[in-house]
């Protein structure tokens, strides 16, 4: 492993929030947006007014069962939502509702590399949970609460302290939300925390089997944060026990720029929040034909598509990383492929000029071209109508317009000219018209063919074959005396 801490062994384990793309909040009809006015979705119910009911979003519950069973956890069939009760001005509630004792999902796992080194994490559970609102400060002398994001329907993920390293976190992070972005319950964005991230970090001796006193690094929101923070709380830590003293359980901060984590307060206790089952909803009870028809329904998963695209497209393991970097490139990818049949070129050409352009945001893409454009001017290639130079100067040329690769080669008159009884016919027209030239190049002057094919090429605005050409030429100049 790339991170050397000496005597001690790093321990971490992650609790991640991503929330759902439900069209409307966990328990109530209000829009589940991001980046609308402030409290332009609110209702009783989110807003906490009293005697309002929450009612269970379905499409949360789906979302989540499938997010839980693409993770590899059993789902328990009776979970049960509490009140988790805490103040804060953005829970008008004065408690959020969680699952706690009974959660939807149990001992699931995530596989990657790190360093070409499999490794396995697992996971202890998934429950569903909703958000809280936003405070937003500096609006003139006061601060006003947002409400837009209370009661929008999240997952907490929380994983199991397996992880040794920042890079192994880094990378359980990815693959994650990876697979919540594959199977579209999730945008993966971190800027605006609709994935995020607790990082949980302790030292022990190495030998050691018991767990040392963890610190709770909350809200990480860039991957590279996420490796930094938790290597520079490791190194704290690691110092602080060199010198004799001791961790305390503490929820802290990361400093990007000071590259420092700082205190936000000693951890409270579970039993501070006076955790009880929330009166007003039944438990979630959930038969097997439904979690066996959002089994049936998820989409083929990250993982298992790079392992297809290498064993069966014949694709590099970086091509394939590549071409699953995105829910949509891979979508795009995979159309490109089938239509044109060759996947590696396809995967080449994608690669080297689509992703140049292409943009994503959250799980939606903009490519400058479409898959079957892709297909048709890689075949325009095959076919020997344009070169891969040529290909290029014809992409640039189609992107965004919606053209066929075709119609731009026929109007830019780029197809390779061939045709040896054409060119012949052009060949004798530049012979005749440059009798000194010819007399000189049959009496020994040989390096002249080199002015005559830059003639030929100046004739057919370059898209002579210059073999073809060549070989006519040669021919009709005959030997050198
Ligand atoms: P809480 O809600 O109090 O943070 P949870 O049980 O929800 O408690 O989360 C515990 C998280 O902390 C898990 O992700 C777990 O892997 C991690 N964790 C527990 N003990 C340690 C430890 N000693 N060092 C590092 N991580 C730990
Ligand atoms: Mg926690
Ligand atoms: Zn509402």
């Amino acid at each position: 492993m790339a991170t050397n801490f000496g005597a001690y062994e790093a321990v971490i384990g992650l609790e991640v929030h991503a929330q759902l793309l439900t069209r409307t909040k966990a328990f109530c009809g209000c829009t589940a947006s991001f980046g609308d006015p402030p409290n332009t979705h609110t209702c009783p119910v989110c807003l906490g007014l009293p005697g309002a009911l929450p009612v269970l979003n379905g499409e949360a519950v789906r979302m989540a069962v499938a997010a839980s069973l693409a993770l590899g956890c059993t789902i328990q069939q009776h979970s049960v939502f509490a009140r988790k009760n805490y103040f804060y001005p953005d829970l008008p509630k004065g408690y959020q509702l969680s699952q706690y004792e009974l959660p939807l999902a149990l001992s699931g796992f995530l596989e990657f590399d790190v360093e070409g080194e499999p490794k396995r994490g697992r996971i202890l559970r998934v429950h569903m949970e909703e958000d809280a609102g936003k405070n937003m400060h500096g609006q003139g002398n006061a601060s006003i609460v947002d409400l837009n994001r209370a009661g929008t329907p999240l997952i907490e993920i929380v994983g199991e302290p397996d992880l040794r390293s920042p890079a192994e976190a880094a990378e359980y992070m990815r693959r994650l939300r990876d697979i919540l972005m594959f199977i579209g319950v999730n945008d993966g964005n971190l800027e605006q925390g609709s994935f995020r991230c607790d990082a949980n970090v302790s030292v022990r001796k190495i030998g050691e089997e018991r767990l040392g006193t963890r610190v709770e690094l909350k809200n990480i929101n860039s991957f590279k944060f996420v490796a930094d923070a938790i290597e520079v709380e490791i190194r704290r830590q690691i110092t602080l026990v060199e010198g004799g003293g001791r961790v305390h359980q503490q929820t802290r901060g990361y400093n990007p720029e000071r590259r420092e984590t700082f205190l936000l307060r000693d951890k409270e206790d579970v039993a501070d929040y006076r955790y009880f089952p929330d009166p007003d909803l039944p438990p979630l009870d959930l038969d097997e034909v439904f979690i066996d028809a959002v089994r049936a329904a998820l989409p083929e998963l990250p993982s298992p598509k790079r392992r297809r695209f290498v064993e069966g497209m014949g694709l590099s393991a970086y091509a394939a990383g590549v071409m699953t970097a995105h829910p949509r490139i891979a979508g795009f990818f995979e159309e490109a492929a089938l239509l044109h049949g060759d996947p590696v070129k396809v995967a080449n050409f994608v690669q080297s000029e689509v992703l140049r352009d292409a943009r994503t945001t959250g799980l939606s893409a903009t490519f400058p071209v479409t898959p079957a454009q892709v297909a048709s001017l890689l075949r325009l290639v095959d076919e020997g109508t344009i070169s891969g130079k040529q290909a290029k100067e014809v992409f640039t040329a189609m992107a965004g317009s919606g053209q066929d690769p075709a119609d731009i080669v026929r109007e830019r008159g780029m197809a390779v000219l061939d045709d040896a009884v054409a060119l012949e016919g052009m060949a004798r027209e530049l012979l005749a018209a440059n009798p000194k030239q010819v007399e000189a190049y049959r009496s020994g002057k040989t390096a002249l063919l080199g002015y005559f094919v830059g003639q030929m090429m100046k004739r057919t605005g370059g898209s002579a074959s210059p073999a073809v050409v060549n070989e006519v030429l040669l021919r009709l100049l005959g030997s050198p005396t």
